[in-house]
């Protein structure tokens, strides 16, 4: 267990999966690796599982869902500490990763039944002996891929409402994170302990690819999007569908009445918490031209003031080291400037906070995702100009304004997922509230109402009442009824709006 590998590399060796610390290359943990046969063999076995776990009723999972919600909150600094060990994110920072996940995993315990549950519909006048009903009704099994940076809070989003809903899950951790992925199985397990209704394969991308071939029902992938295309084209195979979390370029905007000093702070966390390897980490700022020296010089002073190594972990991928360096030196080659930071910062496996400023929109600073902690921000002339190039982007996943009077109108044509109005990335925190993006950032819900839905088949059912007076879906109707159904249709539909 003490085994030295090349930090942050995950290797098999010996049909074992073994990750490791990025910070210092000691061994976090190992677990069995999969391949295709046993991927198929624990869907075979989820399949067996999701007959009884529905069989348990909104009340019964409900009840287990609250007990595992618990454990979580019971045994946070045990699973902080381990997400640590794995991904080199700072203590603080998985606390409030766990804090975010057992949020969605009360609501969707809590509110499964209302939003899923079998209800009547409304009567409608043509067909008014017919009475409608609607329920949605689980797939099975769902496939959930993770990824590393955030191995609790981004598998438990789709694993709590397809587990609300009524699916078994397997779930294919990042093989960044396979002893977090375990972790939260096991924990499962020790709550439903009669039969696997959650388990885990691992391994490579290899192992993702096998699990979406392996007869689930739905799967839900959260990665990058060229990841996120492989698995819809897998997937597209047999006609599954998906749900896609992938990456972003989100933008922050700060309107001339903003609180400046506030809107530095959340800038600052909302692009430099987990080292900047957020998919909705804030790395571009556009700042309109009255409180952009503001701006800028209370940005520096704040991420100035982070210690590397403390505040700012390690980056977890050692290659992503190389791409966040040629984003700076791009930046910098097309006549950008560091503030703050620089090509210097990258400093394996550390990258120290890093602010951009004048860098051209053709840079890949401006155009591709980082995925560490850096910054740029760009001088618009009005809010106007700040929306038209946020939105210059093939990413749409999340975003921020900062400002009063016209904040709410700024966030609404931002073409995202999710904004947050004087603050950053609190949307994640809050379980009614749906969590997904457009364009490259992928499509689906996660969280909320529509995060449930997503993993459930609308279902519906007519039932007759009474006998037709007005029988139009027979061959059995007569001219005369079809003349009173024209003449029906006429008093309810024919009047002009
Ligand atoms: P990744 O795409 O490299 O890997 C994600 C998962 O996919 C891993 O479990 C990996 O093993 C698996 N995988 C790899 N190849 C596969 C294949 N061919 N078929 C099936 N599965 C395969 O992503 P990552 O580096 O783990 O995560 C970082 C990315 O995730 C960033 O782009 C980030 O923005 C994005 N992300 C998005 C969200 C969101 O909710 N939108 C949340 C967190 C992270």
């Amino acid at each position: 267990m003490t085994a030295t590998h090349a930090p942050g590399l995950p290797v098999i060796e010996d049909g074992q999966l073994i990750s490791t610390n990025p910070a210092t290359g000691a061994e976090a943990g190992r677990v069995p690796a999969a391949d295709e046969k046993s991927v198929i063999a624990a869907v075979d076995r989820a399949r067996e599982a999701a007959v009884w776990w529905q069989s348990l009723g909104w009340e019964g999972r409900k009840t287990r869902l609250l007990r595992w919600r618990t454990l979580l909150v019971e045994r946070i600094e045990e699973l902080a500490e381990l997400t640590r060990l794995e991904t080199g994110k700072p203590l603080n920072d998985g606390i409030i990763e766990i804090t975010a996940a057992v949020e969605h995993l009360d609501w969707a315990a809590r509110h499964a039944k209302r939003v899923l549950g079998p209800r009547r519909m409304r009567t409608r006048l043509l067909l008014a002996e017919h009475v409608g009903h609607l329920e949605y009704q689980p797939f099975g099994v769902i496939g959930v891929i993770g990824p590393w940076n955030y191995p609790i809070v981004t598998p438990i989003g789709p694993i709590s409402g397809a587990l609300a809903a009524g699916n078994a899950i397997v779930f294919k951790p990042s093989e960044y994170t396979p002893v977090v992925g375990q972790w939260l199985v096991d924990s499962f397990a020790e709550i439903v302990p009669e039969h696997p209704v959650l388990q885990a394969v691992h391994g490579l991308g290899d192992v993702g690819g096998a699990l979406c071939r392996a007869g689930v029902g739905k799967v839900a992938f959260t990665g990058s999007t060229a990841t996120g295309k492989k698995v819809m084209a897998a997937c597209a195979e047999n006609l599954i569908p998906v749900v896609i979390e992938a990456g972003g370029k989100d933008a922050l905007i700060v309107d001339a009445d903003a609180d400046v000093r506030a809107a530095a702070e959340a800038a600052v966390w909302g692009a430099m918490t987990n080292a900047g390897q957020t998919c909705i980490g804030i790395e571009r700022a556009y700042v309109v031209e009255p409180v952009y020296d503001r701006f800028v010089a209370a940005v520096v002073e704040k991420a100035g003031k982070l210690r590397t190594g403390e505040e700012i972990g390690p980056i977890t991928m050692p290659k992503q080291l190389e791409i966040i360096r040629d984003h700076i030196e791009d930046a910098l080659a097309k006549g950008g400037r560091a503030v703050l930071g620089g090509a210097d910062a990258v400093s394996p496996p550390y990258v120290s906070p890093t602010v951009l400023v004048d860098v051209p929109a053709n840079s890949s600073e401006i155009r591709d995702e980082t995925f560490g902690p850096t910054l740029t921000i760009t001088k618009v002339r009005d809010a106007e100009e700040a929306i038209q190039k946020t939105n210059d982007s093939p990413y749409g996943l999340g975003g921020a304004v900062f400002g009063k009077k016209d904040a709410i109108r700024i966030a609404r044509r931002m073409r995202t997922g999710m904004v947050a109005v004087n603050g950053t990335l609190t949307f994640v925190g809050m379980g009614n509230l749906p969590f997904g993006g457009v364009g490259e950032s992928g499509f689906g819900r996660i969280h909320g109402e529509d995060g449930l839905r997503e993993f459930a088949r609308p279902k519906a059912i007519t039932v007759r009442r009474a006998k037709s007076l007005l029988p139009a879906m027979t061959f059995e109707r007569t001219p005369a009824q079809v003349k009173q159904i024209i003449k029906a249709l006429r008093l309810l539909y024919g009047r002009k709006p």
